[in-house]
């Protein structure tokens, strides 16, 4: 295992008119590769903000932000996207696909961005659909789909880059048992296969897929669950 990303004492402070808000106290932490981390915790304990560090969305308040050994805490805002583009992956609770494309040109569009031929994306994207079972669906519209294929469309889009660190944002909170288990395993299959995954829930019933817990409770982060009446 290697580390990926780390925060050595982030802290992100929230300042709105005259109230002051510690998201995320003082936190140090790897994200190593071949490895599913579970980042658990109650709603508004701060986990959003926590993978927003790590996926370099927002600055920390103090502290470092390091990404593959780079501190970028003194990047701009420019070289921060690009750093996005080329290292991280991100999935959301409402899949966060485009309407109007099919699954394929979905999985597509984060190749074109990056500058490749419509030829060379198209097949890397039928060979990342194929690898999360949704093969047999390319040329099918977001609305066609069922929110547990919308999210497997998701992974293969977060996959097809071949960035090292994908970031999960409550990947499975819409998803019935059975979607949320297959998605669970497609992320897990991603970090058996090398790339540091990050998956934030408040769901205890998602811990048995995780190689590393840890609990973020009232912008703290620890290894142990102190509360566990607060997660439902
Ligand atoms: P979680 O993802 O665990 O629900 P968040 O990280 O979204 O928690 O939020 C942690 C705390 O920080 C909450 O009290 C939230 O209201 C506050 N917060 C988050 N983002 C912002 C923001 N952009 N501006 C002000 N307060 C925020
Ligand atoms: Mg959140």
């Amino acid at each position: 295992m290697e580390i990926i990303a780390s925060l050595k004492d982030a802290k992100k402070v929230y300042k709105t008119g005259d109230t002051t808000i510690t998201a995320l106290d003082n936190t140090t932490i790897d994200i190593h590769n071949k490895e599913l981390m579970l980042i658990m915790g109650p709603s508004g304990s701060g986990k959003t903000t926590l993978l927003s560090l790590i996926g370099c969305v927002i600055y920390p308040t103090e502290g470092e932000v390091f990404i593959q050994g780079n501190d970028i805490t003194g990047y701009s805002e420019k070289k921060l996207a690009q750093i996005r583009l080329n290292n991280i992956s991100f999935i959301f609770q409402h899949f966060n696909l485009i309407n109007p494309l099919n699954a394929l040109e979905n999985v597509m569009q984060p190749l074109l961005l990056k500058g490749e031929s419509t030829e060379a994306a198209k097949k890397k994207a039928i060979l990342a659909l194929e690898s999360v079972n949704m093969g047999d669906r390319l040329n099918s519209l977001p609305k066609k789909l069922s929110g547990g294929q919308k999210q497997r469309v998701a992974i293969a889009r977060a996959l097809v880059t071949d960035a090292a660190i994908v970031l999960c944002d409550e990947p499975t909170a819409s998803l019935d048992a059975k979607s949320a288990a297959l998605v669970m395993n497609d992320l897990k299959e991603l970090a058996k296969n090398g790339k540091a995954v990050v998956v934030v829930t408040h769901d205890l019933r998602l811990r048995p897929f995780a190689d590393r817990i840890v609990y973020v409770e009232e912008g703290k982060v620890s290894d142990r669950l102190e509360n566990e009446a607060d997660y439902k």
